[in-house]
């Protein structure tokens, strides 16, 4: 599975982070950063509740 992110959408509040803090990061500037963008299977759910968390649908979960 992948991790992608609309940086279009993305305003740094974090709630990715908050859910699954070894896959994403906010930085200083609120930029967030993708640590894993392919995360193992076993961390599915963590990532998926990460990903359906952010509030303005910037994340999305692919395969
Ligand atoms: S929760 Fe959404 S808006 Fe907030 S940092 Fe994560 S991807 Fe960006």
């Amino acid at each position: 599975m992948r991790i992608e992110v609309d940086r279009d959408r993305c305003e740094g509040l974090g709630m990715c982070e908050a859910m699954a803090h070894e896959f994403f990061e906010v930085d200083d500037d609120e930029v967030m950063h993708v640590l894993d963008d392919s995360p193992a299977e076993e961390h599915r759910q963590q990532v998926f509740a990460a990903v359906n968390s952010c509030p303005v649908l910037a994340l999305k979960l692919v395969g």
